[in-house]
């Protein structure tokens, strides 16, 4: 029977790895005085599993594989509007999958090249919750990188390959479960060739990056360093072929409207004819949409992405910039809405939360001004309520609050008034 470690034995080593006791926090106790540290059962249990998928063939089956529709569901249930994305993004995963499947398969008449992506879309428009949402539903292991911290070797600052070593980690240091897998690369248009704001650790053209992206994308074998890669302490680098691994790119990409305005020439067909003179920076975001929406992978490439690179991702889709409405549901509707969460809060301490209809628009309407999309909504929510969190555990236990237009802009207190309106209905 094993058991934990008693303290009165000496000399007690790891049986697989020679550590002793001093040096891992348990040990499990086999018959015979055999050890063995939480370390190896790692490593143990790895190895297992690799050696149960290399039998039992790929551990993804038909009518496993998430249905795009269930994916879009899924995505819902987190991000508000991007209908074109999520649509674009289940399919590839759901392709991603099937492709991994007839990868496995005997019959090999049929090749299906993997579509890497890329997403075009403003600031805080909801690329990186996109992935971060998708990572939630899928079953094989997924990584998300910023391209920005990478550098040319020989410059200070990540490797492309540490995007690789991410997606070990997430893997648990199951190579062949990595190779199967996905990365987001956020922040691509950055290493494009004509951006303008170089740091100093980046080679000046950014097309060194981009060249070394571009092999991992075509699908190359790297050799990625095993950074506290403790499953490898002997092994210099982890190989990893990128082959069918599956890319899905973001960016800003600022500046790309004036590219696709410059194509379509002047008179632009179907948007603008029924611009007012009255039309606000909002309403330039919007023409800044629908500019984006009619990309070609050649305004991409010249924004500054090498067209090999480009040519990677044949699937481009793009996300729209918010407005209020699509900012009042961001507020709301989401599993995670932070209004929700604030009516919870409020719940736990026996209170109840309301906004009005006003007090949301005017919410939306201050973080537009913030122009970083839908993240600046945090940041005005969190100043309002942090206050209110504040004194609440104070007030009255059963309260009701309201909060309205003029609670966010300080006019009213939402506790004196309160108190009003209670003693009122009293
Ligand atoms: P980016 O497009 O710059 O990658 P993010 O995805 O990081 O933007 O968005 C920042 C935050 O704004 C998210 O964490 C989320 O809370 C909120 N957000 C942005 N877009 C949406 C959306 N479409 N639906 C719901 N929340 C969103």
């Amino acid at each position: 029977m094993a058991k934990k470690d008693s303290s009165n034995k000496k000399q007690e080593n790891c049986s697989f790895c020679g550590r002793s006791k001093k040096q891992v926090d348990a040990f499990v106790e086999g018959p015979c005085g055999v050890f063995i540290c939480p370390e190896c059962i790692d490593l143990c249990y790895n190895i297992v599993r690799q050696e149960r998928r290399r039998q039992n063939g790929s551990a993804v089956n038909l009518k496993d594989i998430p249905k795009p529709r269930e994916i879009k569901e899924f995505l819902d249930e987190y991000v508000i509007g991007q209908v074109d994305a999520k649509k674009c993004l289940s399919v590839a995963v759901h392709n991603h999958y099937k492709r991994l499947l007839h990868t496995d398969m005997e019959d090999k008449d049929v090749e299906i090249e993997k579509s890497n992506i890329l997403l075009l879309g403003p600031t805080g428009s909801g690329k990186t919750l996109l992935a971060k949402t998708l990572a939630k539903v899928l079953h094989v292991p997924f990584a998300i990188c910023d391209a920005t911290t990478v550098t040319e070797a020989g410059y200070v600052g990540e490797d492309v390959e540490n995007f690789l070593l991410r997606l070990v980690q997430s893997a648990d240091y199951d190579i062949e479960a990595a190779q199967r897998g996905i990365v987001y690369i956020d922040e691509i248009d950055k290493v494009g060739k004509s951006n303008q704001n170089v740091s100093i650790t980046r080679d000046v053209s950014g097309e060194g990056v981009q060249q070394a992206l571009l092999k991992m994308l075509e699908g190359t074998t790297a050799n990625i360093p095993p950074q506290g890669g403790r499953k490898h302490p002997e092994q210099q680098y982890i190989q990893i072929d990128t082959t069918q691994i599956m890319f899905i790119c973001g960016g800003t990409f600022v500046g790309l409207d004036n590219i696709i305005k410059k194509r379509l020439g002047k008179r632009m067909i179907g948007f603008g004819s029924e611009q007012t003179d009255s039309k606000t920076d909002h309403n330039e975001k919007l023409e800044y949409s629908e500019l984006l929406r009619q990309v070609i992978p050649e305004d991409v490439i010249e924004y500054g992405m090498i067209p090999e690179i480009v040519g990677r991702l044949p699937l481009i889709t793009t996300l729209d910039a918010l407005d209020v409405d699509a900012l009042v549901n961001i507020l709301t509707q989401p599993r995670n809405a932070l209004i929700k969460q604030y009516t919870k809060l409020f719940e736990m301490e026996d209170a109840e939360l309301e906004f009005t209809e006003k007090a949301l628009k005017l919410l939306g309407k201050l973080a537009i001004e913030r122009d970083t999309g839908a993240r600046a909504l945090r940041a005005i929510t969190e100043n309002l309520m942090v206050d209110l969190m504040y004194r609440l555990p104070e007030q009255p236990k059963h309260g009701k609050y309201l909060i309205t237009e003029d609670v966010i802009e300080g006019k009213v207190d939402l506790f004196d008034q309160d108190e009003v309106e209670r003693k009122e209905s009293a």
